[in-house]
């Protein structure tokens, strides 16, 4: 699916343009909380630094629209990628474009690095602003996207610019593309979906793409609800997709033995009555539920799933979305153990790959995440990804003709 990647292009003496995610979660005082995204590009960067190239990187961070907010600013990002690149020095402007910016990057000699301040400063940037995109890309030779969390946008920073510059993909992108395109196309069976989190739309859509190709999709977290309300099983104040509910009841009827539901849930009056949580079977007749909210999945759907997942020893796991409210203690226990179980499979050689910063965040508190196969940078963009959607970040890339490192021709672009 990737024409160009990083490795065709010739990198001597270039100001290599490379697309990062460095949306990372920051404290209040400023400081990364999660450095992973940053971590994550540092084979690209260093690849194209070893080969004699210089890098001038941009990223965006949280939501600014469109005008300068320093709580939103990049510098925290350069003075961390400092560390991680040994102490080397990260050049920072504080504005995206401009003559600062302009006087920056011509000053940059090979092997240097240079950090743009985030490119959604810039109200240009969310729109795809061609005259935005011309002005980025005047800043260097050639174009690397290695961004895969941005890919689902299509925005100046990820694909205007590739109007105007030979463009490739960082190994970052390669690596999602590599193992998201085998979980759509070439899985190893046993292969299993576990899908939790609040919304059955985000998810849906995966779960229409990939149901035919799957062997068991086990379903848990907030969205579980709206599949138990299709079959008519009382879910009390718990979470519900009304809208969803034709879907599902329809999928379930296609599907009866693939989609597993849980069968019990831990309940309270509401999430901030934590305390008097209570284990409530789950059922059509049941009343016990009441008037109270599912938070959690219940002890004995924690053996139901942790059973599957061991008696049935998948080869292939997609997992993206938390099985309760996680974030409060009361309700971690399912996303917790399913974890564990995961964690295990991966370590018996299945192929475990987790999307979503909530899954993602809840195997780090558990120490687990080293053990994955593949932890996605995109939760959005992996979802779209397995939907079987194109992702107008990498699409453009594969536009391209010409891999020479040249300035870009028009006459080199497919479209
Ligand atoms: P999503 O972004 O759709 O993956 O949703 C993640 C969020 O779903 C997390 O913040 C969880 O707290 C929340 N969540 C998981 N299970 C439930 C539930 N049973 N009821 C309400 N929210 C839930």
């Amino acid at each position: 699916m990737l024409n160009h990647t990083l490795r065709e292009a010739d990198l001597k003496n270039k100001k290599v343009l490379v697309r990062v995610d460095y949306n990372v979660p920051l404290d209040p005082d400023g400081k990364i909380k999660d450095d992973t995204r940053i971590k994550e590009t540092l084979p690209t960067l260093n690849y194209i630094l070893e080969k004699g190239g210089s890098l001038i990187l941009m990223s965006h961070l949280g939501r600014p629209k469109g005008k300068p907010d320093l709580k939103y600013s990049l510098r925290p990002a350069a003075l961390h990628l400092e560390k991680l690149l040994n102490g080397k020095k990260v050049f920072f402007s504080e504005e995206c474009v401009g003559e600062k910016t302009k006087t920056l990057s011509k000053q940059l000699n090979q092997g240097e690095v240079l950090l743009l301040e985030n490119v959604r400063f810039h109200p240009g940037e969310e729109r795809n602003d061609s005259s935005y995109a011309q002005e980025l890309a005047s800043l260097g030779d050639l174009f690397v996207n290695d961004a895969f969390g941005s890919a689902h946008r299509a925005h100046a920073s990820t694909v205007g610019i590739t109007q105007f510059l030979p463009s490739f993909a960082g190994f970052l992108l390669e690596k999602e593309v590599q193992v998201l395109s085998r979980l759509l196309e070439n899985p190893a069976h046993p292969y299993f979906l576990i899908l939790g989190g609040a919304k059955v739309s985000d998810k849906i859509g995966v779960l229409k793409q990939l149901i035919e190709r799957i062997d068991q999709v086990i379903i848990g977290g907030g969205m579980a609800f709206t599949f138990l309300k299709a079959i008519n099983y009382k879910i009390g104040a718990s979470l519900v997709e009304e809208e969803q509910l034709l879907t599902v009841n329809q999928m379930l009827n296609l599907y009866p033995d693939k989609i597993k539901l849980p069968v019990d849930c831990v309940a309270a009056p509401s999430l901030k009555s934590p305390e008097q949580n209570r284990v409530i079977p789950l059922s059509k007749e049941s009343s016990d539920i009441d008037s109270l909210q599912g938070l959690d999945i219940g002890p004995k759907t924690i053996d139901f799933f942790i059973n599957l997942i061991r008696s049935q020893k998948p080869a292939t796991i997609f997992w993206n979305g938390p099985m309760g409210v996680f974030e409060l203690p009361e309700f971690s226990r399912g996303t917790f153990e399913v974890g564990k179980a995961l964690a295990e499979r991966a370590e018996q050689g299945g192929e475990v790959v987790v999307g979503g910063g909530d899954s993602i965040s809840a195997l780090k508190q558990l120490g687990l995440a080293n053990k994955m196969t593949h932890l996605s940078t995109g939760g959005g963009a992996s979802l779209e990804f397995l939907e079987g959607k194109s992702l107008p970040g990498i699409t453009c890339l594969s536009g391209y003709k010409n891999v020479s490192s040249e300035h870009a021709d028009p006459s080199y672009y497919s479209t």
